[in-house]
């Protein structure tokens, strides 16, 4: 599991893991991308597009400006996810395509 905290809390970077893919877990590859003004660690160019699309997928369906935390579980098979938003709890099930696109995406509230 995977616990995205992006600057909500007064600093840059505070994703929980530094180390591994904020997607993945790998902690393998070297490739930091900036994702809602956060410096995040992925291991791979396709984990970043896959957690770029997450994110604006979310913000698309609950109509957030951001998400303030994040927190993924799961693998290739199959993942789900909890964003936050203030006090706002979003939960979603999807999965990815081999290019990183969302597929079997199904979003509830609450
Ligand atoms: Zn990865």
């Amino acid at each position: 599991m995977i616990t995205w905290l992006p600057g909500s809390n007064g600093g840059p970077s505070l994703k929980v893991n530094y180390t591994a893919c904020a997607i993945c877990d790998s902690s393998w590859g070297d490739l930091w991308e900036e994702v809602e003004g956060q410096r995040l660690f992925f291991c791979c160019e396709v984990c970043a597009v896959q957690f770029r699309n997450l994110v604006a997928r979310i913000k698309v369906e609950t109509g957030w400006p951001t998400v303030d935390r994040l927190t993924i579980a799961g693998d290739r098979r199959g993942r789900n996810a909890e964003a936050r938003h203030g006090p706002a709890i979003y939960r979603c099930e999807f999965a990815y395509n081999a290019q990183g696109g969302l597929r079997a995406f199904r979003g509830s509230t609450g």
